[in-house]
Order: structure tokens, then sequence, then C-alpha cells
């Protein structure tokens, strides 16, 4: 019997599963899909979020701040890409300058330091030049950012693993029932026993807590449609761009990614279907208009992809952190919507703070908070580039050529802890496959070093797990 389960390996789970072990515990993170980072964690503007936004006395408004404080050190200690580029809400006519002095004081209330309103146009336009030319104001937040969240959801659940946590994948949870002590998951791999459950299961989190409490929750999935812009377009504006809700309705926002793309959207759906992450004709017509409203000039034949995420909308609009009253032994991490991504480091001690109370948890002596991510051959000089290669060859092997991704980095991903298991595990990793190609080039590439890492037959690399398989069989087959 373990310790704890926790449902979900997004960030919730994952930073749950990191803070947990920091104390000596048999712990386990159980995941339907075949990798980390599957669900909503994957699919989101990956925007660290000052905290003026969530209501003030919110647990929202709480873990949104600390979380982005806790963001840059955390970037330092597990080594994942983010950019303290700050973000601006843009105010486009007088009259609704109040309303970002509201935003503004309730930042303040909530504890974000440095915020700032600027209604110098100059100094506005030099500091965004691209803003559109009737802008009236400006709510500078200094700390917001930018972050992987792939690389943050990856490295908090290696980091996890090497400090002593089980995650199995391609284990989805059905069902759940009280035992003697605890509780017994049905799963399609069987069963498994805890004392305490953690449910951080994103947009179905309110199936697991209806299956244990009386006191009945609802999530709506709320889709978030984006477009990816090309490197060529990263620059166009160098903080995040919000739009001020407001008489044009709610805006989209537009924002440099830490990897030098343009990222645009999302709009905000909701919708029944769960697993519904596909974008809609008229959910990126919506977005292709709204999105010159703030920003000028915006390149949109630059897009290089689309995508969609889906928000775990609980009708509450709050996070749902605790033992739950009629089920001890369940903790709910639910209705984690955005700021979800920026409070997962708050979120990770909260719920470890509640496990260890409940289980007594002591020190585990042996926690190593740090991480090394795949090296990039990139921060290198060329003078260190070409020792790298002279030590091991595989760096001077090209095999994304978007992205510039080495054989060596795609071999660093597929063996480090939690290693890469299909197409979209290296893309995640390593970003082969994500440029402007879109992998039409290495998919084959990879497939060939998934092959020869894994011994797997060629026809059982999939996409992302499942039955996402690539190769039907050899043409020798049909003779
Ligand atoms: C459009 C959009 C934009 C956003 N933008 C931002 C932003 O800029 N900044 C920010 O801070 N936040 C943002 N968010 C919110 C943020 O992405 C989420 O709050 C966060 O990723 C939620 O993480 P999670 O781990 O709770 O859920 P998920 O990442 O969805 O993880 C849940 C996991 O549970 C697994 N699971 C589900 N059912 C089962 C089962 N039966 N058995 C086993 N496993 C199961 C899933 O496969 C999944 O991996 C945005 C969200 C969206 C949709």
């Amino acid at each position: 019997m373990y310790d704890v389960i926790i449902i979900g390996a997004g960030v919730s789970g994952a930073a749950s599963a990191r803070e947990l072990s920091r104390y000596k515990v048999n712990a386990c993170v159980l995941e339907r899909e075949e990798d980390v980072c599957c669900g909503t964690s994957k699919a989101n503007s990956a925007i660290v979020h000052a905290g003026y936004d969530a209501a003030e006395g919110s647990l929202m408004a709480r873990l949104n701040v600390e979380g982005n404080q806790i963001m840059p050190e955390l970037a330092r200690e597990l080594d994942f890409p983010f950019n303290p580029c700050g973000s601006f809400v843009v105010c486009l006519d007088e009259e609704s300058l109040p309303d970002l002095r509201t935003l503004y004081e309730r930042g303040v209330k909530n504890g974000v330091k440095d915020l700032e309103i600027i209604t110098d146009k100059a100094r506005i336009k030099e500091m965004e030049p691209n803003l559109a030319d009737e802008v009236a104001g400006v709510l500078y937040a200094p700390t917001a950012g930018i972050v992987c969240p792939f690389n943050l959801n990856i490295a908090l659940a290696e980091n996890a693993y090497t400090n002593g946590v089980d995650f199995k994948f391609n284990t989805e949870v059905t069902d759940i029932r009280r035992i003697e002590g605890g509780w017994a998951l049905e799963t399609n791999q069987g069963v498994y026993e805890t004392r305490y459950v953690v449910n951080a299961a994103g947009v179905h989190a309110d199936k697991f807590h209806n299956m244990v409490s009386g006191t009945k929750i609802h999530i709506t999935p709320r889709r978030g449609d984006y477009c990816l812009l090309d490197k060529s377009a990263g620059n166009h504006v160098s903080r995040t761009i919000f739009a001020l809700p407001g008489k044009y309705g709610k805006g989209v926002l537009v924002s440099p990614t830490v990897h030098g793309n343009l990222i645009v959207g999302p709009t905000a759906i909701d919708i029944e279907d769960k697993e519904a992450t596909a974008t809609t004709r008229e959910g990126l017509d919506e977005l292709i208009a709204k999105a010159g409203m703030n920003v000028k000039d915006l390149p949109m034949r630059q897009v290089i992809t689309s995508f969609a995420g889906l928000r775990a909308h609980e009708d509450h609009h709050e996070f749902i952190i605790k033992e739950l009253e009629d089920a001890p032994g369940f903790v709910d991490c639910a209705g984690i919507e955005s700021p979800g991504l920026t409070s997962c480091p708050a979120i990770g001690r909260m719920v470890a703070g509640i496990l260890k109370e409940k289980l007594g948890l002591e020190p585990n002596p042996q926690f190593n908070g740090s991480r090394k991510g795949i090296l990039d051959p990139d921060t290198l000089t060329k003078e260190e580039q070409a020792e790298l290669i002279k030590q091991n060859p595989a760096y001077g092997n090209i095999i994304c050529r978007c992205e510039m991704v080495t054989e060596g980095e795609i071999l660093d991903a597929i063996h480090r802890p939690l290693g890469a298991r299909s197409l979209d595990g290296i893309k995640r990793r390593t970003r082969a496959g994500m440029g402007r190609c879109q992998a039409g080039f290495c998919t084959p590439r990879s497939m060939e070093l998934l092959h020869r890492e894994l011994g797997l037959p060629m026809t059982e690399i999939t996409k992302a797990g499942g039955d996402s398989k690539l190769v039907a069989g050899t043409n020798k087959d049909r003779i």
C-alpha cells in the first residue's frame, strides 16, 4: 500500500510529487497518458502571471503571487527556461482607464510588487513600438514572465522521480473505493492501494471528487485556441501584451515565448467534451479578428501551427485544494485553471504541506532539489561546441533542422529519468519537430532513434502513445 497516490502528471501532480519527495514517503503518480505533460499543462499561454487578476483574498490570488515569486529560483534549481519579461495590460480609450486602476489596486492588495500605470505615450511606444497607436495607458507588471511549460512540468516530475516517487504511465484510474485504512484505485493496469489520494486530474478532477464526496463539484472544459507564429515574428513585442477586458470584449494576448516564437490567443469557449482539444474554424477566426486590436501589423502569415487547450473551469472559479471533510484521506487539487501554471510551485507546497501534517512525514535526508536539463549546444561557445562534438559526435549530427536539435540532445531525452518514448515526448523535451516545418523533416529521423535506442519496432513507434502509430507496415509486407 502506498502512502500517497497522485492522479495526474500535469504541473499540479508533478509539483505535488516533487514537494512530497522532500519527505520520507512511499508515493506514486498514476497517469493515463504515456508521458508527463499531456493534459492542459502542455497547451496554454505559458505566462507566469503577476497576480492582479484573481479576486482579492482568494486562494487563486495567494497561490498566483506565491508561485510567481518562487518561479525564478525554481527555474534555476531545475534548469528550465524562464524569462522575466514583464507584461502590459493595454487600455485603448481614456474612459476605460479607471478599469486599469481597478486592476492595479487589486494587484497591490494581492501583494504584486512594482506595478505601475503608464499613460506617457512616448514611454509606452519606446517600450513596445508595435502597440496600437490609440493606446491610452497600460498597466505594467515587471514581475510577470514566460516559461517553457513542457520543461517546467518535465523538470518537476524528473526531480520527484529521482527523489523516490514512482510514476506509472498508461495507467488510467477508472474507479475509487474506500478500503480499510485508505483507498483502492481501480485502473486499466490493476488495483492500487493507498492511504491518501491526491486528485490532480485536471478537467477530469470533478469525476473523482464526485465519486467520493456528497458535496458535488462541476468542471466545464473551457477551450482556448491559439496560433503560434514563426521565430521571424518573435520580436514583434518584447513583453506579454494583454487586452483590458472592456467594450471590445475580452481580447486576446500577444506574447513572445521563451524559445523566440510569438503566441497569439487564447479564445474562451465553453464546451462539453473533455477530450475535444482540436481547434475549430470559428475559434481561429475569432482569434484572428481580435489579434490586431492591441498590437499592430501582426504578421499572421507567419503562423506555423495552431492548437487548443482546455481550462478546468470549476463553477466557483476558485482553486480547490484541501482534504475533503466527508472523505478523509482524499485531497482535492481541482479547478486548477489559469493561473495554475504560475501557481504550481505553491500548489505543490500546499498539497505536500497537507500530507506532511496528516501522515506525520519526516524529512527525506537524501532529497536533492537540483536537476540539470538537456544540454543545448547553442548555449556553448564555438570552441566548447567543437570540444563537445569531439567527445560525443552525436552532438554534431543535426536531427531537427528548424530548431537545430542534435542527435546528442535526443539521446539524452530518451535515456534520462522518465525519458521520452514517443515523437511528442522528444518534441516536448528538445523542441525537435516544433519549428517551422512542424516535424516534416525530422519525424523519420527521430523515429529511427527511438527504434535504435529502445529496441522498438518501427510499427510500434507512436506520435503520442496509444494508437497514434505512424508506420502501418513495410512495402515488402505487401509482396
Ligand atoms: C487556454 C489556456 C491558457 C492558459 N494560460 C495559462 C497561463 O498563461 N499561465 C498560467 O499560469 N496558467 C495558464 N493556464 C492554466 C494552466 O495551464 C493549468 O492551470 C495547468 O496546466 C493545470 O495543470 P494540472 O496538472 O492541474 O492539469 P493537467 O495538466 O490537465 O493534468 C492532469 C493530468 O491528469 C491526467 N488524468 C486525467 N484523468 C486521469 C485518469 N482517469 N487516470 C490517470 N490520469 C488522469 C491527465 O492525462 C493529465 O495529464 C491556461 C490554461 C488554458 C487551457
